[in-house]
């Protein structure tokens, strides 16, 4: 029932973790895929190679989201080498401790520069395209935390909650052109970011919270985002689909 056949998706953050398992999952679905990383060459090749074993076409583009003329140009070499793009995963992202009390300058502006900035960078560049091609699908990640909170995250927590506001309004304001915007939350995922926090000692305290009782997998997150760029969600936009085991509902 889901294809991409012909379609191009631009995934950000699509090295390792969420990212790599959604351009994979989308490269099985038919789509070329965009591979936008930070600095992780070997990471990205690997992904490369796996989603042109779907019969894809995939190329990798390093470019700091953080940097407004790097992601301006990740989306323009897009356009260039593939000719349009009709879905973005806005999913590049950082999430880091400190105590408010503690934050320094350069910790608040890295976090609010990645997860905010980087998201409203990438974004505007491929939106005029989307409205030239009259269509898109826009998909961004936020977090259980952009709703619930989390401390010694508040920074992060606030980044993820600017997420969601942005996604609801960008929803209604991009309507009249047929694109799309949503965010998938996901609560605790297994992978680079916060497979520490999910070994460490007091692990049962964050199992605790999570009524399925386990961490998801990357590939539990692709699948709604595949969802969400898919046809069978063309009535949805401005949407926040929760993907955490039930944990917001209890954390
Ligand atoms: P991850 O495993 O740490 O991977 C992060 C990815 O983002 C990597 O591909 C990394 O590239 C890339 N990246 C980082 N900074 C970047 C920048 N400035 N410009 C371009 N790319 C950048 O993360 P993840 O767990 O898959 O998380 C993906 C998204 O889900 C994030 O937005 C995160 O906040 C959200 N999320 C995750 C969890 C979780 O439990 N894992 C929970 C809630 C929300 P390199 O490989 O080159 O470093």
């Amino acid at each position: 029932m889901i294809t991409l056949t012909g379609k191009t998706a631009l995934i950000t953050g699509a090295s390792r973790g969420i990212g790599r398992a959604t351009a994979i999952m989308f490269a099985k679905a038919g789509a070329d895929v965009v591979i936008n990383y930070a600095s992780n060459e070997l990471a990205a090749a690997e992904v490369v190679s796996a989603c042109e074993a779907q019969g894809v076409r995939a190329l990798p583009y390093k470019a700091n989201v953080a940097n407004r003329a790097e992601a301006a140009a990740l989306v323009q070499k897009t356009v260039s080498d593939f000719g349009r793009i009709d879905i973005l995963v806005n999913n590049a992202g950082i999430w880091k401790e400190a105590a408010i009390d503690a934050m320094t300058e350069a910790q608040l502006e890295e976090m609010l520069a990645v997860n905010v900035k980087g998201v409203f960078y990438v974004t505007g560049e491929v939106v005029k395209q989307m409205k030239q091609q009259k269509s898109g699908k826009i998909i961004h990640l936020a977090s259980t935390a952009g709703q619930r909170g989390e401390a010694f995250h508040s920074h992060y927590a606030a980044s993820k909650g600017a997420i969601i506001s942005l996604t609801k309004s960008l929803a209604p304001e991009l309507a009249p052109y047929n694109i799309f915007c949503n965010c998938v939350a996901p609560g605790w995922v297994d992978t680079d970011m916060s497979h520490d926090a999910l070994v460490a000692a007091d692990k049962e305290k964050i199992l605790s919270l999570i009524p399925l009782g386990r961490a998801g997998t990357a590939e539990e997150l692709a699948g709604p985002i595949l969802f969400l760029a898919s046809d069978l969600s063309t009535f949805i936009t401005g949407e926040i689909l929760n993907v955490n085991g039930g944990a917001v509902l209890v954390g």
